[in-house]
Order: structure tokens, then C-alpha cells, then sequence
């Protein structure tokens, strides 16, 4: 059985649709703990340590955008940011997974999955777990 999420402040993200080829799915990607601290990683920082240069000059585009930018690397960031002690993590670095619990549009069983959870506008391709039919989640952008 997946965890299921008891607020939706425990997750970086949450969606419910439909796979492309149809069938409905619930899918939710819980926040990663801090290896340093222990505390939970997010999209909160203004002035956060940057993964990359180590300087503390990450910051968020917006008050609500869920990317970063480092002004002493001047690139846009795929980061987190521990709640606790302000270190930037690498998206790529931490192993996300994403929970999936599904209806299979295929084999019309419900079953619950976990896949690697990939970059925003990626689409996420996997294979049913009973019948291996392709399942296909459009991510929006
Ligand atoms: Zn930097
Ligand atoms: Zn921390
Ligand atoms: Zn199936």
C-alpha cells in the first residue's frame, strides 16, 4: 500500500486526470527530508545556499514560481530548498517518486504504482504492473 498524504503541505506535488489512453489517476510526490537537517525540502528560499557555487544567492523568480535562479551563477535552477537550514538541493540529485494509484485503461484493475518522477514537461511514460499496457502522463509546463 502507498502512503497517502494527510496535507497537501506534506507534498511538492499532487495531480488527479486521466492517462492519455485513458483511465483515471491520483498521483502525488511527497517532500524529501534534508540530509543535513532533517527537515523538509520545498519551494520556499530567498537567499538560499546554491547546490551549484555553494554562495547564498538562490532565490526564487516569484513568490509563487517553483523555480529558482542563482545570481552569482546567473542560470535558472531545478532546486529545492530545506525548510530548516536553507540549503538548495539538486531536483535531479534526490530520487524523487512519484505515488501513483490508478485505474489501468487496458486491464480495468485498480492498482498502485511507484515511478521515478521526472522533470516538469516531460511526459511520464510506464508500463501497467499487471498487463504492462503503456500508461502516458502528460505533464503540464
Ligand atoms: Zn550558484
Ligand atoms: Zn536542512
Ligand atoms: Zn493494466
Amino acid at each position: 500500500m502507498l502512503t497517502k498524504p494527510n496535507d497537501i503541505e506534506e507534498l511538492l506535488y499532487f495531480s488527479q486526470r486521466d492517462f492519455d489512453e485513458g483511465g483515471e489517476f491520483k498521483a502525488w510526490v511527497f517532500k524529501p527530508t534534508c540530509e543535513k537537517c532533517g527537515a523538509k525540502l520545498g519551494f520556499k528560499g530567498k537567499g538560499s545556499k546554491c547546490p551549484d557555487c555553494g554562495e547564498n544567492t538562490l532565490r526564487k523568480k516569484s513568490a509563487r514560481s517553483k523555480e529558482f535562479y542563482c545570481n552569482t551563477c546567473e542560470t535558472k535552477k531545478n532546486a529545492l530548498v530545506c525548510e530548516g537550514c536553507n540549503t538548495g538541493f539538486r531536483k535531479d540529485d534526490l530520487n524523487l517518486q512519484m505515488n501513483i494509484e490508478y485505474t489501468c485503461p487496458h486491464c480495468k484493475e485498480q492498482l498502485e504504482a511507484q515511478i521515478p518522477w521526472k522533470k516538469k514537461g516531460k511526459s511520464i511514460i510506464f508500463k501497467c504492473i499487471k498487463c504492462d499496457g503503456k500508461l502516458t502522463i502528460k505533464q503540464l509546463k
